[in-house]
C-alpha cells in the first residue's frame, strides 16, 4: 500500500480482512442478504476454492474467483485466520446483533485458554462449548492448547453455527458442530472439559426446563443455570468446566438452588472477576467460574482461586495476578 509516497506493508490479518470484507460486500449485493450471511458464504467459497452460489452474475463470479485465487491460504496461521475473521464478524455484528449473541472478546478467550491449559494439564482430551456462537472463543482456546483436542460445539442460531463452521474449516479444526438447542437432549459422548460464554436470561421453554433440577419453582428458569446443569451432565467425573457468568450469579432469587446443585455435584475451583471497564456497565460485568465435577480421587483445593482481575492492559498489575495464580497452582495442583 502506498501512503504519502511510502510503501507500507500490509499485515497478514489485514490482507485476510480485506479479502473477507470485499468479497462479502460483493456477495451481499448479489444475494440481497445481510453482511454476516454473505461473510459465511464467502468463507465457504474460499474453503472450497470456488463460487458456490448459483444466483451470482458471471461478472461477480469472475471477480470473486480472481480474488480467491490471488491469496495463498497456506501462508496464514490459525490465529491470523481467527483474528481476521473475528474483525469482519465484529463489523457485521455492528449492523444488528442481540446482546446474547455477542462474540466472546479475545482477552476473555486468551485467559480462558490459559486456565484450560493449566487445569487440564494434558494434551489429549474432549472439549465441549455448548454455546459455541461464531466459534471464536472455542478456537481461541484451541489455539493455545497443544495435542489432540477432540472438540464439540452446539449452537441454536443457524447463522452463527454457519460462521462457526466456516471458522473451523479455515483454521482446519475438525470440530463436531450441532445446530440445536443445547438444553434439548445432546447426543454426544462425555467430555473432559467444557468452556462456554453462557447466554444469560430466561429460557422460554418451561416444558424442557422441567427436566432440570435447576428449573425455577415459578415462571421461566434461568438459561445460564440450566446450561451449567446440562454441561455437568455431559462431563466425566473429575472433568473441569469453565464458564463466563454474570457477576451476580450467586445473588439472584434462584441462586439458592444453584448453590445447592453445586454443593452436591461440583467443587468450585475458582472465580475470577473480569475488570468492570470491559463491560458497558457494572450490571453487565462478568466473571470466569471454574468448576470441577465431583468424582473418585477428586479433592477440593485448600482455597478456591479467588481473583479480582485488574484492567488487562495494566501490565504491572496483571503480572502480579498471574504470579499469584501460578502460586495457587503450585499449592493446589500437582
Ligand atoms: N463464545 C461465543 C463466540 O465466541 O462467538 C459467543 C457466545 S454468546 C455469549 C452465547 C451463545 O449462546 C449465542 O451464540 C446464542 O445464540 C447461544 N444460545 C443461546 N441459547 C441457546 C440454546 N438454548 N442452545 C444453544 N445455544 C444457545
Amino acid at each position: 500500500m502506498l501512503i504519502g509516497g511510502k510503501q507500507l506493508s500490509i499485515s497478514p490479518v489485514e490482507q485476510l480482512f480485506t479479502l473477507f470484507n470485499e468479497t462479502a460486500v460483493a456477495l451481499q449485493e448479489e444475494l440481497s442478504c445481510t453482511y454476516l450471511e454473505a461473510l459465511a458464504e464467502t468463507g465457504e467459497n474460499l474453503f472450497h476454492g470456488s463460487v458456490l452460489q448459483e444466483e451470482v452474475s458471471e461478472l461477480t463470479e469472475k471477480r470473486l474467483k480472481k480474488q480467491y485465487a490471488e491469496i495463498d491460504l497456506s501462508k496464514f496461521s490459525k490465529e491470523e485466520f481467527r483474528k481476521a475473521y473475528q474483525l469482519v464478524i465484529l463489523k457485521g455484528m455492528k449492523e444488528n446483533v442481540q446482546p446474547n449473541h455477542q462474540m466472546t472478546p479475545d482477552t476473555v478467550g486468551m485467559l480462558l485458554g490459559y486456565l484450560v491449559q493449566k487445569f487440564m494439564n494434558k494434551t489429549n482430551f474432549r472439549l465441549l462449548d455448548p454455546a459455541v456462537g461464531t466459534g471464536n472463543l472455542l478456537t481461541t482456546v484451541l489455539n493455545q492448547l497443544q495435542g489432540k483436542i477432540d472438540s464439540v460445539g452446539v449452537e441454536i442460531d443457524d447463522l452463527l453455527i454457519k460462521l462457526a463452521y466456516v471458522n473451523a474449516n479455515l483454521q482446519e479444526y475438525p470440530i463436531q458442530l450441532f445446530n440445536q438447542d443445547s438444553l434439548e437432549p445432546l447426543f454426544i459422548d462425555p467430555v473432559d472439559a467444557v468452556v462456554a460464554d453462557l447466554p444469560i436470561g430466561f429460557y422460554p421453554n418451561d416444558v424442557r426446563a422441567a427436566d432440570y433440577k435447576l428449573k425455577a419453582d415459578q415462571g421461566h428458569s434461568y438459561s445460564h443455570h440450566l446450561f451449567i446443569e446440562q454441561s455437568v451432565r455431559h462431563t466425566v467425573p473429575g472433568g473441569y468446566l469453565f464458564f463466563v457468568v454474570p457477576n451476580g450469579l450467586f445473588e439472584s432469587e434462584q441462586a439458592p438452588q444453584l448453590k445447592e446443585f453445586l454443593r452436591e455435584n461440583i467443587i468450585v475451583q475458582g472465580l475470577l472477576q473480569l475488570p468492570t471497564a470491559m463491560f458497558k456497565n457494572k450490571a453487565a460485568a462478568k466473571s470466569i467460574l471454574i468448576l470441577q465435577k465431583q468424582g473418585e480421587n477428586v479433592i477440593a483445593p485448600k482455597q478456591a482461586m479467588l481473583v479480582d482481575l485488574p484492567s488487562l492492559s495494566n501490565a504491572v498489575e496483571m503480572d502480579k495476578i498471574l504470579t499469584r495464580i501460578e502460586q495457587w497452582f503450585q499449592e493446589n495442583k500437582r
